[in-house]
């Protein structure tokens, strides 16, 4: 198949009329990219926006995260993305008023090899959603700690890029290979797609390291990283477990606080970059 062919894809809707599309993708896991896909979803509809979440990770923790039981995950983002079902049939609402969810199931951990044997294989979650995603302002997809065929799907889909990176020694290991593959993507695949930006995760101010980290990606980003950094709070890991985003989980159990605190950071962290997002409401300033 040649480049000129790839970069032919046409856009079945113009841009102003569909979802704006993010990826959180970064090839480490343990990173927050599930966490941030979760509390920025439940951010944006908490502030007036249709959101989808679109699970790619076979461990499925965003579905988990959501409160979406395994037996309520018939039709997911397997069959989804091998067109085996149509994106109204594998969308399930959640607790969160305007949020839905696509849930993940395991048999995505075998569709990286049912993938390669399809023809235009990296285009399949774009053509599953691209035309279909009207009935939202934002879809964020969320994607497994790999730069394999999902993940690429996922990019090919994807307006923007948003890469949660943690505030740990190691953080900056990897992201050049990511940072090639999002340039790939761009010039073979999706020459539309944004690195929307790098959003620093589990920032801890006590410790001298953060700070070090936090600095060394700044050095090398510059703009491209979000002022915002979530810091490292055990509510947001508790959260999952609970089936809550840690909006709502924080807000029912720290006695009737207004919601502060780290949290509303999701928020900030968007609507900084992107103040358009949350024009119908500035709930979210800290
Ligand atoms: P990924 O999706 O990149 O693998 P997760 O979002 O699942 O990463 O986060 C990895 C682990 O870190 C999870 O157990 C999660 O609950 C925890 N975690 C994520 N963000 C924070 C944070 N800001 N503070 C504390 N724990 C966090
Ligand atoms: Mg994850």
């Amino acid at each position: 198949m040649s480049l000129a062919r790839l970069e032919a894809e046409p856009r079945a809707v113009p841009a102003a009329r569909r979802a704006r599309i993010i990826a959180l993708a970064n090839q480490k896991g343990g990173v927050g990219k599930t966490t941030t896909a979760i509390n920025l979803a439940t951010a944006l509809a908490a502030v007036g926006h249709r959101v989808l979440l679109i699970d790619l990770d076979p461990q499925g923790n965003a579905s988990t995260g959501l409160g979406v039981e395994r037996p309520a995950r018939a039709v997911t983002s397997y069959e989804l993305i091998l067109g085996e079902a149509e994106l109204d049939h594998a969308v399930v609402s959640t607790d969160i008023p305007r949020l839905a969810i696509v849930p993940a199931s395991q048999d995505l951990a075998g569709a990286e090899l049912e993938l390669a044997a399809r023809e235009r294989r990296e285009f399949l979650l774009s053509r599953a959603i691209r035309s279909r995603v009207r009935d939202y302002d934002e879809v964020l997809v969320d994607c497994p700690p790999s730069l394999n065929l999902l993940t690429i799907n996922a990019l090919v889909a994807a307006d923007s890029v948003l890469v949660p990176l943690q505030c740990e020694f190691y953080a900056l290991e990897g992201l050049s290979q990511l940072i090639r593959t999002i340039e790939r993507v761009q010039r073979a695949l999706n020459p539309r797609l944004d690195l929307q930006g790098v959003l620093l995760t589990m920032y801890d101010q006590r410790n001298n390291l953060s700070d070090q980290v936090a600095a060394d990606v700044r050095g090398h980003f510059g703009a491209r990283v979000f002022d915002t950094m979530i810091p490292r709070n055990v509510r947001i890991a508790e959260a999952p477990s609970h089936g809550k985003p840690v909006l709502i989980y924080d807000h029912g159990c720290a006695g009737r606080r207004p919601i502060s605190g780290s949290p509303p950071r999701y928020c900030a962290a968007a609507e900084r970059r992107h103040p358009q997002w949350f024009r119908p409401a500035g709930l979210h300033n800290e």
